[in-house]
C-alpha cells in the first residue's frame, strides 16, 4: 500500500465510520468505542494501516458493547432495531388486509401481556426454552380477519397462537416463537338466540358470564360452563370442557350442535352432524384448526335451587357415598368434593373477607351436591340420610360453597402465590390418589387443598381432581421446589391411570398418556395435513420443541422426562428436606399494606403478587369495552406496576392507557382475589406522572367516548356507571 492509497483509503473508512456512528447512535442509543469517537471527531492528517483497520471494523461489525447489548436483547428476546423495523413493515402489511375494527398491537410492553397465561414461570426457563414474546398481536373481530390473518401468517411462515383471555395455566396460550398472537377477546359479536329450538349462536370471545347475562331474559342458560365464567366459549371448547353442573349434563361437548373451524391455510371447515370429528378440534388446545363460531345447545333456567353438604371422616367414604347414590339413580347437577384442608381454606378465606372469628364451613371432608328442583333433592335426603337437612350450619356451608363456586383461585390473596396440579381420573380411582398425594405433598411442607369436581360422561364418571397448595413466587428456590411438586403430583396420579387436565407445554411429556400410539399417529397424520408448515400453536402439545437448537426440549422427551419424575419421586424425601428448609407460606389474612406508605410502591408490589392473573376484570371494564386495550385493566396496570419495579421501561403511548379509567370499581366485585385494585391505580398513575405528563387530552376523549356509549355499556355491564366530574377529579386528587 502507497501511503496514498492509505491517505484515501482512510478518508473514505473515516467518512464510513463517521455516518455509521449518527446511524448507530439513532438507531441503538449507543456510541461507538472511545478510540474510534476519538478518531472520528479529531482525525489525525495521516491515518496509519492500524488506525484505517479500527474503522473499518468499526463499519463493517459494529463495537463490542453494541453486539453485546444487541445480542443480550435478542436471547433475552427483547426488541432490537432490526425486529421493530420486521414488525412495523409486517403490522402495516397486516392492516391492508384486516377489518377496519381489527386491531393489531405492535408495542413490546404490550406484547408482552400476550406472553404468558396463567402461570408464572420463572424467566430463565422462559427464556432458555422459547421465544414467548409475539411480534404482533391481531385482535380480530370477524371470521374474515381470522382467514386474513391465517393466510398472512402462511405466506410469512409466521406461527399463529389463538388466545382466549389466557385462563388456562399450562402455556396453551402461551407463545413459543416470535409470531402472531390471535386475540379472540374481542371477537364477540351479537348473540342470536332462538328460543324455540333452546340453541344460541356465538363467536368463540364470547364470555360465558355475558352468554348468561344475554340468556336470563329468555329464561334459559348454557348447559354447563367452567367456574371461569370470564373465559372465551373458544378457549373452553379447546382446553377442559368439564365443570359446573357436570355430573348432571356431562361434557360441553354433548352440547356443541355446530361448530365452523378455520384451518391454517384460511378454509373454513364446518362441524356438524354424527360424522363430524368434533373431538379433533375440542381439547385439542388449538392444534388442527381455531374455532370461529358455534351453536350451542342452552337449556331452560332452573327455577329452583337446592344446595347439600355431606361430611364424611376420609375422602374414601365421599367417594363411597358418591357411587352409592348413582346407583340408585340420583342425578344432582354438580357433584364436588373438598378435603379438610380445602375446607378450612375455606374458613381463613371466609374471616379474612368478614372480619369474623367464627367459621362458615364445617372442617371436615365433605360432598357437596346441587339439585336444581327442590323436590329431587328432598327425595335425596329421604332416601341417603339427611345432609343438611334440619341442620342450619350445614344448610349455610352448602349455599356459601355453591355461591363461591365461581372463585376457585381466592387463596391468592393469603398465599401470595398457588400452584396446582389438574388431573382427570376415574372416580375409582380417585381414594388412591387422595391417600398418597397429601402425604407427597407434606414432605416438601405443603399442605394440600384438595377440590374434586366430579362430572359424568359417555365413558363413566370422571373426576377433575384439583390439587393446590400455597406459595410465593418471589422466593425464587422455594418457588422452583414447589413446581418441581407440581409435576410430581401430575406424575402420581398418571402413574395411577389419570391423565393431566391439560397439556400445552408443561404437561405434553404425558400426552401418550392421553393418546394411544395409533391414534397419535393419526393425529400427527391431521396436522401434518391441516398444517404442512406447523404454523398454529406449534412446540407444544403433540411434541415440544425449543431454542438452543432444541437441547432444552429433550428434558421434555417423554421417556426422559418420566424417569427423572420417577427418580425425583424416590429421592422425594431428600428434595422435600431441602424444600422444608425454605418453607411456603402459610394460610393466614393478608395485611393490605396502606397505600400512603412509600408512594404505594409496596400495595402495588404485593398487589401484583396476589393477582391470578385470570382475566376476570376484562369482562367487567367499561374502559376496556370501550377502548379494547387490555393496558386499561387491573391484571396489566398490575403487570406494568411489576415492569416498573423491575427496571423495565413502557412507551409513553403505554403509560397514558391506564389512565383511562372511571374509578367505577366493577373489576374490584368480580376479582376473586379482593385485590384494591382503585388504591392501586392511583398509586401506579402518581408514578406515570412522574415519568410522562398526565395525558390529559386522552382522558377527556376517553370520558366523551364512555358517554356516548353509556346507556350501552350500562346495559352490557348491568351496572351504572359513576359520571365523571371535576369535583370527582378534586377529591382523588385529595386523596392521593
Ligand atoms: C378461576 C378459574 C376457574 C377455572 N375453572 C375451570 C373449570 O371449571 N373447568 C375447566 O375446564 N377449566 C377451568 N379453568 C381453566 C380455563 O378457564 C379454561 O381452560 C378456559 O375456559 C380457557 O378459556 P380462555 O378463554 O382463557 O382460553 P385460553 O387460556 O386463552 O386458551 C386455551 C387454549 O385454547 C386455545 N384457543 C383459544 N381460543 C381458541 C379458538 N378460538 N380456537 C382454537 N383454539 C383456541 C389456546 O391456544 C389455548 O391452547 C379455570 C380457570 C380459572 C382461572
Ligand atoms: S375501575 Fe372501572 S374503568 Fe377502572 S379499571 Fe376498574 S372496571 Fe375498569
Ligand atoms: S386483578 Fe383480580 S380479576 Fe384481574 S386478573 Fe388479577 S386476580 Fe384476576
Amino acid at each position: 500500500l502507497t501511503p496514498l492509497k492509505i491517505r484515501g483509503l482512510g478518508s473514505f473508512v473515516l467518512k464510513q465510520a463517521s455516518s455509521t456512528r449518527e446511524r448507530r447512535r439513532g438507531r441503538y442509543g449507543h456510541d461507538a468505542p472511545l478510540s474510534v469517537v476519538r478518531l472520528i471527531e479529531s482525525p489525525p492528517a495521516v491515518l496509519s494501516a492500524r488506525q484505517v483497520f479500527l474503522l473499518a471494523a468499526y463499519v463493517i461489525i459494529g463495537s463490542p458493547k453494541d453486539n453485546l447489548i444487541l445480542f443480550y436483547r435478542y436471547f433475552t428476546d427483547r426488541d432490537t432495531p432490526m425486529k421493530t423495523a420486521r414488525i412495523e413493515a409486517l403490522a402495516r402489511e397486516a392492516g391492508e388486509y384486516l377489518s377496519g375494527g381489527c386491531r393489531v398491537l405492535t408495542s413490546y410492553f404490550e406484547r408482552r401481556l400476550y406472553s404468558r397465561d396463567l402461570a408464572r414461570v420463572p424467566s430463565t426457563i422462559e427464556t432458555l426454552m422459547h421465544r414467548t414474546t409475539p411480534l404482533l398481536v391481531v385482535q380480530p373481530r370477524t371470521e374474515t380477519d381470522v382467514q386474513e390473518t391465517l393466510r398472512f401468517a402462511d405466506t410469512h411462515g409466521l406461527p399463529v397462537f389463538p388466545r382466549g383471555i389466557a385462563s388456562s395455566a399450562f402455556g396453551g396460550a402461551t407463545p413459543t416463537m416470535n409470531g402472531i398472537a390471535l386475540d379472540f377477546s374481542a371477537m364477540t359479536g351479537e348473540i342470536e338466540v332462538d328460543k324455540d329450538r333452546r340453541t344460541v349462536r356465538v363467536l368463540p370471545g364470547t364470555r360465558w358470564a355475558d352468554l348468561a347475562r344475554t340468556l336470563e331474559p329468555f329464561d334459559l342458560e348454557p348447559v354447563t360452563t367452567p367456574t371461569s365464567r370470564f373465559s372465551t366459549i373458544g378457549g373452553w371448547a379447546s382446553t377442559g370442557g368439564l365443570g359446573l353442573n357436570g355430573y348432571g349434563y356431562g361434557h360441553f361437548a354433548e352440547a356443541i350442535l355446530r361448530a365452523r373451524v378455520a384451518l391454517p391455510n384460511g378454509t373454513i371447515l364446518v362441524l356438524e352432524g354424527p360424522d363430524a370429528r368434533l373431538g379433533d378440534y375440542v381439547g385439542t388446545e388449538g392444534q388442527f384448526g381455531i374455532f370461529t363460531e358455534f351453536v350451542l345447545k342452552v337449556r331452560p333456567k332452573p327455577k329452583e335451587s337446592f344446595p347439600c353438604l355431606y361430611c364424611f371422616e376420609s375422602l374414601d367414604a365421599a367417594v363411597d357415598f358418591i357411587a352409592r347414590f348413582a346407583s340408585r339413580g340420583h342425578r344432582p347437577c354438580h357433584v364436588a368434593v373438598y378435603n379438610e384442608a380445602r375446607m378450612r381454606e375455606e374458613n381463613v378465606l371466609f374471616r379474612d373477607l368478614t372480619g369474623r372469628t367464627d367459621s362458615i364451613v364445617p372442617e371436615e371432608n365433605a360432598v357437596l351436591l346441587h339439585f336444581e328442583r327442590a323436590e329431587d333433592g328432598q327425595r335425596f335426603a329421604g332416601d341417603m340420610g339427611t345432609g343438611n337437612g334440619g341442620d342450619d350450619l350445614r344448610l349455610r356451608a352448602a349455599r356459601w360453597l355453591w355461591s363461591e363456586r365461581y372463585f376457585p383461585l381466592k387463596a391468592h390473596r393469603v398465599g401470595p402465590g398457588m400452584l396446582a396440579s389438574e388431573v382427570v381420573l376415574p372416580l375409582r380411582l380417585v381414594p388412591t390418589f387422595v391417600e398418597k398425594a397429601p402425604r407427597l405433598a407434606r414432605r416438601f411442607g405443603s399442605e394440600l387443598a384438595l377440590e374434586i369436581l366430579v362430572s359424568r360422561t359417555a365413558v363413566g364418571e370422571k373426576a377433575v381432581v384439583i390439587a393446590s397448595f400455597l406459595c410465593d413466587k418471589r422466593r425464587r428456590l422455594d418457588y422452583l421446589f414447589r413446581l418441581l411438586l407440581v409435576q410430581l403430583l401430575t406424575h402420581e396420579a398418571v402413574g395411577l391411570g389419570g391423565i393431566p387436565y391439560g397439556f400445552g407445554i408443561w404437561n405434553s411429556p404425558f400426552i401418550g398418556r392421553r393418546y394411544s400410539a395409533s391414534e397419535r399417529r393419526r393425529l400427527e397424520t391431521l396436522k401434518r395435513e391441516n398444517d404442512p408448515l406447523y404454523l398454529l400453536n406449534p412446540r407444544k402439545y403433540l411434541r415440544v420443541r425449543t431454542r438452543l437448537f432444541n437441547i432444552p426440549a429433550l428434558l421434555f422427551a417423554p421417556r426422559i422426562f418420566m424417569t427423572a419424575l420417577a427418580a425425583a419421586r424416590l429421592a422425594s424425601p431428600v428434595i422435600g428436606a431441602l424444600a422444608r428448609l425454605t418453607p411456603g407460606p402459610k394460610r393466614d389474612t393478608w395485611q393490605v399494606p396502606d397505600s400512603g406508605q412509600d408512594g404505594g410502591r409496596t400495595l402495588l408490589l404485593e398487589t401484583a403478587a396476589r393477582c391470578t392473573f385470570c382475566g376476570a376484570c376484562l369482562s367487567t371494564c367499561p374502559a376496556y369495552l370501550v377502548t379494547r386495550d387490555e393496558l386499561v385493566t387491573g391484571r396489566a396496570k398490575l403487570r406494568m406496576a411489576e415492569t416498573l419495579a423491575g427496571g423495565g421501561s413502557v412507551l409513553p403511548r403505554e403509560a397514558a392507557s391506564p389512565f383511562q379509567c372511571l374509578r367505577c370499581g366493577l373489576c374490584e366485585e368480580v376479582c376473586q382475589t379482593r385485590l384494591p385494585l382503585r388504591d392501586c391505580y392511583l398509586a401506579l398513575e402518581a408514578e406515570l406522572e412522574q415519568i410522562n405528563r398526565r395525558p390529559d387530552d386522552l382522558i377527556r376523549e376517553f370520558l366523551s367516548r364512555v358517554d356516548r356509549d353509556r346507556s350501552f355499556l350500562e346495559k352490557v355491564l348491568g351496572a351504572e356507571l359513576p359520571a365523571w366530574t371535576p369535583e370527582v377529579g378534586a377529591a382523588e386528587e385529595g386523596r392521593r
